[in-house]
């Protein structure tokens, strides 16, 4: 029977399991079928505190794991859990066909970037397309070029705002004539002279695959049916993101979007199952609060352990 069965190795599932394996909880981490999350996706992190010249973020997930396993973690990598069952005790993972009893878990399973799926978008990812203006936004590829923002959330309007330091313009592209975004995010980011709203439109492709970067998007107006090419070094993809939770629908309290619910501290509806990283936040999503709360799950799972043996 396992103490501690960590679900995803993101900067949550690692941090979780550093702290826990340091609590000599003996943490099993189970990787999922893309280790690292995320992080892995973006090109270089330069906000993530410690790496003054910045850090890969393949590197970092790397770093991260070997500091986990050097205190004794022990990671089935590449697997995935197919299903959990918490309604019983111990809880129940199946992993690959094999079942894991434990007698806590931390759901550590991240969320993934909502895509454009349009022609050029996969190709040229990392080659100017992007989902994240935190993480890229400063890379010189992008510095005093027109940038191209997609969505009309608060995700977009923030992006948006915060990219007018590096930008030459940002096109805000909407699909609607009025935002989604909170009122404060949305006059922030209209009100700023950097920023250009293009409304009623959409991307129907990421121009140019065949210069292997991006030189501009093409758009189309849903009102006119007007098509047209908007010249652009950069498309930051801000429409939303969806928590992968799917495997946790009806065994622990989801929100309206999916998110894992956190009753206290980073206990789940469940007792004895915690909960740390995007999967559980749709406000911060960063690599550095993601590891904060795979912290705090492990000091809860641990005090949580602690009691049973009282
Ligand atoms: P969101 O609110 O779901 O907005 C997604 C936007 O993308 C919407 O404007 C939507 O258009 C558009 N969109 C969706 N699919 C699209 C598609 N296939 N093609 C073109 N456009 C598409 O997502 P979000 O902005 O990431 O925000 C998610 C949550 O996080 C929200 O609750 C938000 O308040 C929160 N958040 C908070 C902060 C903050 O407080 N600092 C920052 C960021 C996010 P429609 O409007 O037409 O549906």
């Amino acid at each position: 029977m396992e103490n501690v069965v960590i679900i995803g190795s993101g900067c949550a599932g690692w941090t979780a399991a550093l702290y826990t394996a340091r609590a000599n909880l003996n943490p099993v981490v189970v990787t999922g079928a893309n280790p690292g999350g995320l992080l892995t996706t973006t090109s270089i992190v330069e906000n993530f505190p410690g790496f003054p010249e910045g850090v890969d973020g393949t590197e970092l997930m790397m770093k991260m794991q070997a500091q986990a396993e050097r205190f004794g973690t022990r990671v089935q990598f590449g697997a995935t859990v197919e299903a959990v069952d918490l309604g019983k005790r111990p809880f129940v993972v199946t992993v690959d066909g094999e079942k894991l009893e434990a007698k806590s878990i931390i759901i550590a399973t991240g969320a993934g970037h909502k895509h454009l799926d349009v022609p050029g978008e996969d190709e040229l990812e990392k080659k100017g397309v992007t989902y994240c203006a935190t993480c890229d936004g400063a890379l010189s590829m992008f510095r005093n070029q027109p940038l191209v923002v997609v969505g009309g959330g608060d995700s977009a309007c923030e992006e948006a705002t915060y990219l007018t330091r590096f930008g030459s313009i940002v096109y805000l592209v909407h699909r609607r004539d009025t935002l989604r975004a909170s009122k404060v995010m949305a006059e922030r980011a209209l009100s700023n002279p950097k920023i250009k709203p293009v409304w009623d439109s959409v991307v129907t492709e990421v121009l140019d695959v065949k210069t292997g970067k991006v030189t501009g998007v093409k758009l189309k107006n849903l009102k006119t049916g007007e098509e047209s090419i908007l010249p652009c070094a950069g498309v930051f993809v801000a429409i939303g993101h969806y928590p992968n939770t799917q495997l946790f629908k009806g065994q622990v309290e989801l929100d309206e979007h999916g998110y894992v619910v956190r009753k206290q501290g980073s206990q789940t509806s469940v007792e004895g199952v915690f909960v740390a990283g995007d999967c559980s936040d749709p406000v911060y999503r960063q690599a550095i609060t993601a590891a904060g709360m795979g912290c705090a799950a492990a000091i809860d799972a641990e005090r949580y352990l602690g009691s049973l043996n009282q």
